[in-house]
């Protein structure tokens, strides 16, 4: 397959597998691992496994496994969205065209999944009102779905506030887990195992990333966004074929040779977002010999494991980037942004969400005040390619960087 003849999301991961990463077995099992994760995740649902659609921050992923499910990310499965789908939201649930096309790609896919897969939801009240009241109408259409309250914690949130908060989550946590197995009780050991395993995860995909500063274009940028999509999207269903896939890259990377032109001219940059669906973005910017190197969703927080594995889990997410305010994302992007001695970021965003887009007007005037400049983008979330306007603009960003 060659660049022109790419037409899909899809497309551009086979091209980067086998056009790009040839020489690499670790990049080409990431990708498909990621591409196999919800087919797979609902050919167990089939086969009896217990397998839940759930949100992935932090606490979900080691809590479900320790229960012995499955947890599938639900943003993932809005992924495989087309327009069609998301028509489905806006016309059957009536979602406003202007709403964010996250939300109605995922309701689009659980409409047209209903009763015939994964039939429960771990949503949570932290993610937005639209999204929300997504989980209100699934649960109208017949989805048992459980919402865990409002996780936030405000700029600056210290002492007594604090804990009275971590008091509140645990409870939540043992209110997930009723929900989850039928009981309250928690198997702390299991628990236990399944936060030293994230711990091991998030020490090896560090090291991953460290590496791949040295060495910036071994792993280009798409790959390198799903290998942090795989540590927070319950490590694609599959944790032990995760972390094989995580050794391989280290091995590959620390046996890889280093091109000293390649350090030379590449153009290190801070991805803040999510990993979208207009893969065509991160062609561009490899094409430009930019390089996403930092990220805002840096796995720097790991679980405590000298104290108990619910608090742990509790103080782990409400000690992360996604606490709540958006100040805490700034401080990792500080920190990013310095660790890989950036020249720019790239701010990138869903259309229709107000939320990210004042973040992201807040994170560019703070670090355009510090000499690093910006771009602001808008795109969308279901299958299609992207914006000429967006391409155009990060390509003349890139440049204008070199
Ligand atoms: S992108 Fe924004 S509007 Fe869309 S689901 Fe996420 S927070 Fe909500």
């Amino acid at each position: 397959m060659q660049i022109e003849d790419i037409k899909s999301p899809v497309d551009y991961l086979i091209y980067s597998k086998n056009e790009i990463h040839g020489y690499s077995r670790a990049i080409g099992k990431l990708f498909d691992l990621s591409t196999s994760y919800i087919s797979d995740a609902e050919k167990a649902y089939k086969e009896g496994k217990k397998v839940i659609w759930s949100r992935t921050n932090g606490w979900e992923v080691p809590l479900a496994y320790s229960c012995g499910i499955i947890p599938v990310a639900f943003s993932e499965m809005g992924r495989l969205s087309d327009f069609e789908t998301m028509r489905i939201g806006e016309e059957y649930y009536q979602f406003p065209p202007e709403t964010c096309s996250m939300v109605k790609c995922t309701v689009g896919q659980w409409h047209k999944r209903k009763s015939k897969s994964i039939n429960r939801i771990l949503g949570a009240g932290v993610a937005c009102e639209p999204f929300n009241l997504a989980l209100e109408l699934m649960k109208q259409a017949g989805y048992d779905v459980h919402t865990v309250d409002v996780i936030y914690r405000a700029p600056g949130m210290k002492g007594d506030e604090l804990e009275n908060l971590v008091e509140f989550f645990i409870r939540q946590i043992y209110d997930t887990v009723e929900w989850l197995t039928g009981s309250r009780k928690i198997d702390e050991d299991k628990l236990k195992q399944e936060i030293q395993r994230k711990n091991q995860l998030i020490s090896k995909v560090r090291k991953i990333l460290e590496l791949r500063i040295g060495n910036p274009f071994y792993m280009r940028s798409l790959p390198a966004i799903f290998l942090l999509t795989g540590l927070n999207a319950g490590y694609f269903g599959k944790p032990e074929e995760y972390e094989k896939v995580l050794d391989l890259l280290i091995e590959e990377l620390e046996n890889a040779p280093v091109n000293e032109e390649d350090l030379k001219r590449v153009i290190p940059l801070v991805w803040v977002g999510n990993a979208g669906q207009e893969f065509g973005v991160f062609e561009v910017i490899d094409q430009a010999d930019g390089a996403l190197l930092g990220f805002r969703g840096y796995p720097f927080n790991i679980c405590r494991e000298d104290i108990p594995p619910v608090e742990a889990l509790a103080r782990h997410v409400l000690g992360n980037q996604d606490a709540g305010a958006s100040v805490y994302v700034q401080q990792v992007l500080e920190k990013e942004a310095q660790k890989v001695n950036a020249r720019g970021l790239i701010l990138y965003g869903y259309l229709g969400c107000s939320y990210s887009t004042i973040a992201r007007e807040m994170w560019g005037d703070h670090f355009r005040k510090q000499g690093i400049p910006s771009i602001n983008l808008e795109g969308t979330f279901q299958i299609g390619p992207p914006s000429g306007q967006i391409l155009t603009r990060i390509k003349a960003f890139t440049e204008m960087l070199a």
